[in-house]
């Protein structure tokens, strides 16, 4: 940050957008799209969510100020509420060289980068408004708040894009070569790259977008490299044959978890095999008949008995023969695989082209025979199938058996079928050549870095696999919900070594390089010149490229500068070092992520693994060894819910349910659409998204911008009666002046009661709860009481009053802290009309940069609160007998009050209240109950509005007949309840305390209304 970055005082205040609005002329419609797009700018311009690195002494791992808590620190000072500085107990201390001593204080995020090729969905918007209104709320609770934003090179997503582009120019991706179709992917990428990204500014999403990234950044690109080479020498890596799931479409290695099954009726194929010798025959059952090409064996269950005899014999494998030669002949064995009951018991291996035949091959060392091309069409030179494709094979196989009297039955089968869930082929199991990062051993090479052994609780450095399990069992990474940790656990604990590889043009190409002459494997940090092993220099670097959950797998550190500068070293055979940069000192670990259960396993079990594995050997900051509680890549992990329709029906294309999030937010605003998603949003809830619920946070925005307008309009009479508004120094909070009305020293205790419960629910990702106490406080409580309220203070007569001067202050204190309450759920329509509350010279340059707001920073007085609830209670229950008795609403009338002393105080000191929420022109105090037909009881008062009127007798004797019913029949029950001898001694005493008081309760009601109908004139009058 540069020193002319630091904030102006509020004489200079910062050029605000322009056309915002001021005290006076706010405009009269709340318009979310005006000024929604000014804030993202103005946000975006004034660089206020940057967060630079901090400074570090000479080199050494010490930490400075982020500069963005420096600027805070100002912030804080010239808030309002913020005189005592008790109030701030996040706010630093001491001097900046006290600050460098410390950790920074630092609230990490990363995003989860979309993927480039991507458009926002309404799943990004709710994890993204989860993740704003976390950063936000930090960030003004004196956090250092730091959100990274990225988008990932999405390797097959892309490179599919692109080559939908060639194709419909008429070329493809083998015509124009790799070097040159990476280019066009490239170009892709900076004319549509950018796209998501744009919609994330429209937002106003709080990250640092300084910090925005790309997978395949330069600097990224280098620390995957580094990555790669180490584990290698580590000797994690290895390449190996293995069964892959093949998509034969983009032709690459696809991982278990981008397949997805269906359920499709199938055939499954009798088919004889006739033993060598000419002496029978063996019958096996499989779905996928074209395989026998590859066979190398049959299977049988060493239990089975039917079998027992043909064990060893050879079989004449039939169709097998090439250039018209003789069949292949293959042995039966025994292995526990062949299931006596699955088809024939007896079973056909094809070790290169079934994960469960590659078992067995390698149980046996049986041959694998690949017969399949990359293409899924039939590999075998000199057969009369070689280059059909697979299904085209099938069919004709299958015609060949039954002409040569070979097919035994084909039989209807049910079969979970393998798609690629990209491209929709058939998975086809292949044997391939692949990398793998081997997750269950521990690092054998020397150089493989130490850690602390104790740590771990073993002589060896245990595997990735068992840290990564290490990391969560031992509670430094929790889980929310809680049940996500199990999962983790359970496919941890199973997990198989990761094909890292794919083969894709789009990606991070693998820094390894094959010798033609002595075919041994260079991996090097810079491209090599010579083959290490001989010195030839016919050596050239390997097609495949890494999964790209591998790169992403590094960001939470590799954002960070990992491995440090100094490790892009030209010296291949050193490992690098491992600096503690001073990003990583000050935001590693990070302190959550929020992301969706879909990405478990693909990307927090792999950050988990990746992130301990190499924090590990990186120092703390003042140079002791790392434990894993801080080699972690997070420390909590939030999964949030899916975003269903209207009526809980999963979003999809086909049903046609899908929500645009921009249309939506077009048509109600962002502000809005954040507040539906963060006031349904808890954890293990999915959320049914409706547009009137978003309809109705619209007209809670609209409702805030018109109590807005009332109080500008009262600031500007007050300005024009000589009352000094003074926004910045509400020295009143100290100690309430005696002579603060009711109405003030409640809201004050609601405020901070609201606060509490705001901070109790974002700590526990209640999301929803906080939204709703926002919600009930600022329309319920804010506009629908407490401004009725002061507009009996705000009286600007001469001379000016004390009640006036504190009800203004106190309206504006507490409206500007309600804003600031609100900031993090409806960033855009606060920042707004915080600015035009400050006329033009806010304390700070965004609302988004001040305190949020504390229960203790606001006085609580118990008694002012159970007083206004009492008053609360008096006015909806006069309000409500007005009604019934349909006295019109401009008649003022007098009422009877019976209560003890402590109501009818209040309601003789409040009788200005009571005039103007309920037109009460009189209160006459009652010696003794009311019963008559103008009255209601509540448990602490009976009241009777006076009105003279044409009673309707019989509608009356109707109602309270009713009423007496109804009371009579809860008396019942409650005797029936409190005489049951069972229920009595088991339920608990304050039930039983409860049912008594109640029984109490409706016995007084009851009584009433039975005096209230008696009174009744008789019907015919
Ligand atoms: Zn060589």
């Amino acid at each position: 940050m540069n020193p002319e970055d630091k904030p102006k005082s509020p004489a200079q205040s910062p050029a605000q957008p322009s056309g915002e609005a001021s005290a006076g002329n706010l405009p009269k419609a709340y318009d979310p799209s005006i000024i929604e797009r000014r804030w993202a700018e103005y946000w975006i311009r004034e660089r206020l969510f940057e967060v630079t690195t901090p400074a570090t002494e000479a080199g050494a791992p010490h930490l400075g100020v982020p500069g963005e808590l420096a600027r805070r620190g100002e912030h804080l000072a010239s808030e309002m509420w913020d005189e005592d500085s008790n109030r701030v107990p996040s706010r630093p201390t001491g001097g900046p060289r006290e600050a460098a001593k410390r950790r920074v204080n630092a609230f990490t995020l990363l995003l989860p980068p979309p993927n480039v090729t991507g458009r926002l969905h309404m799943g990004h918007m709710l994890n993204q408004t989860e993740m704003d209104i976390l950063t936000r709320w930090h960030r003004m609770s004196g956090q250092t708040s730091l959100w990274v934003p990225g988008t990932d090179h999405a390797g097959i997503a892309t490179q599919m894009m692109v080559e939908r582009q060639l194709t419909t120019e008429g070329t493809n991706r083998k015509a124009l070569g790799r070097e040159a179709f990476t280019a066009r992917v490239w170009e892709w990428k900076s004319q549509y790259g950018s796209a998501i990204t744009g919609q994330m500014r429209r937002l106003g999403a709080s990250v640092d977008w300084s910090r925005e990234y790309f997978t395949m950044d330069d600097r990224l690109s280098i620390a995957v490299k580094e990555a790669f080479v180490r584990l290698y020498e580590q000797g994690l890596i290895y390449r190996g044959s293995y069964i892959v799931n093949w998509d034969p479409i983009q032709q690459t290695a696809v991982s278990d978890l981008e397949v997805t099954h269906e359920d499709r009726l199938g055939k499954l194929y009798h088919i004889r095999y006739p033993f060598a010798d000419g002496t029978g025959s063996i019958v096996v059952a499989t779905t996928r008949p074209e395989t026998m090409l590859g066979d190398t064996a049959v299977a049988v269950n060493p239990n089975d008995e039917r079998y027992t005899a043909f064990i060893g014999k050879l079989v004449s494998l039939p169709l097998s023969g090439v250039n018209n030669g003789p069949n292949r002949e293959i042995p039966i064995l025994v292995d526990d695989w062949a299931q006596p009951e699955f088809g024939t018991g007896a079973v056909k291996v094809t070790p290169a082209h079934d994960p469960n035949d590659f078992a067995i091959g390698q149980r046996h060392s049986l041959a694998s025979i690949t017969i399949l091309d990359t293409e899924a069409r039939i590999d075998l030179p000199g057969s009369p199938y070689h280059g059909l494709d697979r299904f085209a094979a099938r069919e004709k196989i299958v015609a060949d058996l039954e002409a040569a009297d070979l097919l035994v039955a084909v039989k209807d089968h049910n079969l979970a079928i393998a798609l690629s869930q990209r491209t929709g082929a058939v998975i086809e199991p292949r044997l391939s050549l692949q990398w793998f990062l081997a997750v269950n051993e521990p690092p054998t090479k020397p150089g493989a870095p130490s850690m602390e052994q104790r740590d771990m609780g073993g002589a060896e450095r245990p595997s990735i696999a068992q840290t990564a399990i290490a990391a969560v069992r031992d509670g430094h990474i929790k889980f929310t919900p809680e049940m996500y940790r199990k999962i983790y656990m359970e496919w941890m604990t199973n997990i198989h070594d990761w094909c890292i590889s794919r083969q894709l043009w789009w990606g991070h190409r693998i820094p390894a390089w094959h010798c033609a002459a002595c075919h041994a494997i260079t991996v090097a940090r810079q491209t090599p010149a010579a083959c290490t092993t001989c010195g030839s220099a016919a050596i050239t670097q390997e097609t495949d490229v890494l999964d790209t959950w591998f790169s992403s797998g590094l960001l939470p550190f590799t954002v960070f500068g990992w491995p440090g500068t100094e490790s892009s070293s030209t010296n291949n055979q050193q490992p690098a070092t491992n600096n503690l940069t001073p990003d990583l000192a000050a935001f590693y670990p990070t302190s959550l992520l929020v992301t969706g259960f879909d990405i478990l396993f693909f990307w927090v079990a792999r950050m988990i693994m990746l992130g301990t594995h190499f924090m590990l050997d990186v120092p703390m900051p003042d140079g002791s060894p790392r434990t894993l509680a801080d080699a972690v890549p997070f420390k909590e992990v939030y999964i949030h819910a899916l975003v269903r329709d209207a009526e809980r029906q999963k979003m999809s294309k086909t049903k046609g349910n899908v929500i645009d999030p921009i249309e939506i937010i077009e048509c109600f605003g962002t502000d809005a659409v954040r507040f539906t998603l963060a006031s349904m949003a808890s954890p293990g809830t999915d959320i049914a998204f409706s547009e009137a619920r978003t309809e109705g946070n619209r007209a809670f925005a609209n409702k805030i911008w018109n109590a807005a307008r009332f109080l500008f309009m009262n600031l500007d009479r007050a300005r024009e009666a000589g009352y000094k508004v003074d926004l910045g120094a509400p020295t009143l909070l100290a100690e309430l002046p005696d002579e603060t009305p009711l109405e003030t020293r409640w809201i004050f205790a609601r405020l901070s009661a609201v606060s509490a419960e705001v901070e109790r629910a974002l700590s526990d990702y209640r999301f929803d709860e906080a939204a709703n106490a926002i919600y009930q406080f600022f329309w319920g409580e804010f506009c629908d009481w407490y401004l009725e309220l002061v507009k009996l203070r705000l009286v600007f007569d001469v001379p000016q009053n004390a009640v006036t001067a504190v009800t203004l202050a106190s309206l504006t204190g507490v409206f500007e802290s309600a804003l600031r309450l609100l900031s993090p759920f409806m960033p855009f329509l606060t920042e707004e009309i915080w600015h035009a509350l400050y006329n033009g010279a806010p304390p700070a340059k965004s609302i988004a940069l001040t305190r949020y707001p504390q229960a203790c920073d606001f006085p609580a007085n118990a008694l002012s609160v159970a007083a206004m609830e009492t008053m609360q209670e008096l006015i909806t229950t006069i309000r409500a007998l007005r009604k019934e008795l349909g006295v019109p609403e401009k008649d003022a009338t007098p009422i009877v009050l019976y209560a003890g002393a402590r109501v009818i105080a209040l309601a003789d000191a409040h009788s200005d209240m009571l005039a103007r929420l309920c037109r009460v022109s009189a209160v006459e105090i009652a010696p003794e109950p009311l019963t008559g037909n103008n009255a209601r009881s509540t448990s602490s008062f009976d009241v009777a509005v006076i009105y003279e009127r044409q009673i309707d007798v019989p509608a009356e004797r109707e109602r309270l007949s009713k009423d007496l019913a109804k009371y009579e029949k809860g008396l019942a029950a409650a005797e029936r309840q409190l005489g049951n001898e069972a229920f009595m001694a088991k339920a608990p005493a304050h039930i039983v305390e409860g049912l008594r008081k109640q029984a109490a309760e409706t016995r007084t009601l009851h009584d009433k209304t039975k005096a209230a109908l008696d009174a009744l004139p008789p019907s015919n009058q």
